[in-house]
């Protein structure tokens, strides 16, 4: 199913996404389209007007950061809010994923955060149906350094999940 196609740093310069590091423009042409479209127009960005929980992320392989604000009502993720910077490829996971998540239970929160990790170690295979436009990331697997860059939102959400659980707060975590 997962299309691969090299691409040059030519498309950079014809597009003018000259800003975005080259290992990012080789995917799918289509799946790269929905990445920096999430990663140009990041989607929930904006703080909550008052957050239950505030968990940070740090991914100091590629610099990336992001803050994650979170309300719930009993088990269901009510509200987020996503700010942070760093390269389109985590940018995007987390405006993805916080399409995803907005309204679910932690239950089913839990149960896509695990899919979408086996789809970023499993290269080869198929991206779960449920994932939305995360389906975009599966090329992301077949680079190992980059990984954690997709997945950096998820852990940081599960950072925020598990404060939640035991009780309001800020958690901050940094990849190792
Ligand atoms: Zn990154």
């Amino acid at each position: 199913k997962t299309k691969w196609t090299r691409w040059s740093m030519g498309w950079a310069r014809r597009t003018g996404y000259s800003d975005v590091p080259q290992s990012e423009l080789e995917l799918d042409e289509l799946y790269r389209e929905i990445i920096l479209d999430h990663y140009k127009s990041p989607r929930h960005h904006a703080p909550l007007a008052q957050a239950h929980v505030v968990a940070e992320g740090y991914n100091p392989v590629c610099g990336d950061e992001v803050e994650m604000q979170l309300n719930f009502a009993g088990d269901t993720l009510t509200d987020i809010g996503v700010i942070g910077r760093g390269c389109a490829i985590s940018q995007a996971s987390g405006s993805m994923m916080s399409e995803l998540v907005r309204g679910k239970d932690i239950a089913e929160i839990r149960h896509l955060s695990d899919e979408f990790k086996q789809m970023m170690t499993e290269p080869d295979g198929t991206a779960p149906e449920d994932l939305g436009d995360l389906e975009a990331l599966q090329g992301v697997a077949k680079f190992a350094a980059r990984v954690k860059c997709a997945t950096l939102a998820w852990h940081t959400l599960a950072d925020g999940i598990a404060q939640h659980e035991k009780g309001d707060g800020v958690v901050r975590r940094e990849e190792s």
